[in-house]
């Protein structure tokens, strides 16, 4: 794995650092959760297949 998460565990397709209250993980949107996109690692979820989202009622 030649590739880090950014520091404090962000990436491109989240939407709140991980723990932050009212938000879970969820399947990334571009990579369907695979972690890549046309064999690259995917830049949404930085290769995790997983985003943090924005959960409960808004
Ligand atoms: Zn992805």
């Amino acid at each position: 794995m030649a590739q880090q998460n950014a520091p404090g565990g962000t990436n491109p397709g989240d939407e709140a650092p991980p723990g932050t209250p009212g938000t879970g993980e969820a399947l990334c949107p571009v990579c369907s959760g695979t972690g890549k996109v046309d064999g690259k690692t995917c830049s949404n979820c930085n290769g995790s297949g997983r985003i943090i989202e924005g959960i409960g009622g808004g």
